[in-house]
């Protein structure tokens, strides 16, 4: 059996918005999937056998619908005819958008759904665009669907699986996958984000869940800078004990990479290292309570030399030899 599966699809690079203007959107490119896979194809990881590289699908109608309202779901197709246009706030539209967020979603659904299974130790979905801003009946963010809750939904209703501990470390709050799973207590949403606490925003501690939710949903705001020794300290401090008592069948990360000191949008100064040692403790954490289980899930990263190594340091992460870390 191999271990590791990294899962892409054609139709993700479709979704093109690097014509409307010279900021966030443009960051948002096709070049940040094929990059960070050419990289990994000539990794030692590679090289050794020790991932496959795997192709997506395309998620069906049905499966985006179990998360999200059909509004939403009609202007992005209808958009997409057209060829442009604002589905939500920073959400523009290109002519592949509405077949990139399906491929997005539906390679996400089979690399949960081959980890569910058995098939790989782990699998990584490579997608674009992302999904954690993306709400039931909004686009917002870069994020059209929200590729890990229509994963999480297909597992939980056709795959038959209970609980899932949605992990988020891209450097933005995971606001979407919160609100779907908001009153939820078989999905445990933990989001660590830069936050200003100045200001006051989304994403601060008080939310908490609600009902049965409650207590299922924990935000872990960090400053704007936060640093690699503080943010895995903090990461250690809440992920141990939250899925040690919450026990979750399946972990999904939500991997965003925008928390490297390096990129473009992101405000935090971790390291491609750094994401190694999350890896690493997931892994370890996960070895006890969900037989090693591990989904990850591309949200954000828009620096395209930082994601490809950051990327690859995930995969090293799981990986036991670590004499071959970059
Ligand atoms: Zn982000």
């Amino acid at each position: 059996m191999k271990r590791i599966g990294v899962l892409y699809h054609v139709d993700t690079l479709m979704h093109v918005t690097d014509f409307t203007r010279p900021w966030m959107e443009s960051f948002e490119s096709p070049q940040r999937i094929t990059l960070t896979l050419d990289f990994l194809r000539k990794s030692d990881l590679s090289k050794s056998g020790e991932i496959d590289f795997l192709e997506g699908k395309r998620a069906e109608v049905k499966d985006v619908l179990r998360v999200h309202h059909p509004y939403i779901f009609h202007i992005i197709d209808e958009l997409s005819k057209i060829g442009r246009g604002i589905a939500g706030e920073l959400s523009y539209v290109s002519r592949g958008t509405f077949r990139a967020a399906f491929a997005a979603a539906g390679t996400a659904i089979k690399a949960g759904e081959l980890v569910v299974k058995g098939v790989y130790d782990q699998c990584f979905a490579l997608i674009r665009p992302p999904g954690h801003h993306a709400g039931v009946a909004h686009a917002e963010g870069l994020c059209f669907f929200n590729n890990v809750a229509v994963m999480i939904k297909y597992l939980q209703e056709e795959v038959g699986i209970g609980r899932i501990m949605v992990v988020d470390w891209d450097a933005h709050v995971s606001d979407g996958t919160s609100q779907i799973f908001y009153d939820d207590d078989t999905v445990l949403v933990l989001s660590f984000h830069e936050y200003d606490f100045d200001q006051g925003e989304r994403g601060g501690i008080q939310e908490i869940g609600y009902g049965k939710g409650e207590g299922y949903n924990v935000n872990v705001p960090l400053p704007l800078g936060t640093a690699e020794d503080c943010y895995f300290d903090v990461f250690v401090e809440f992920f141990e004990p939250l899925a040690r008592n919450f026990r979750p069948d399946l972990i999904a990360i939500s991997a965003g990479f925008d928390a490297h000191f390096a990129d473009p949008v992101g405000n935090m100064n971790l390291r491609s290292k750094t994401y190694f040692k999350l890896s690493e403790e997931v892994l370890k954490v996960a070895g006890r309570v969900c037989n090693s289980k591990i989904v990850f899930v591309l949200e954000g990263g828009y620096n395209l030399l930082a994601l490809p190594l950051s990327v690859s340091a995930v995969l090293y992460g799981l990986n036991w030899n670590r004499s071959k870390i970059l």
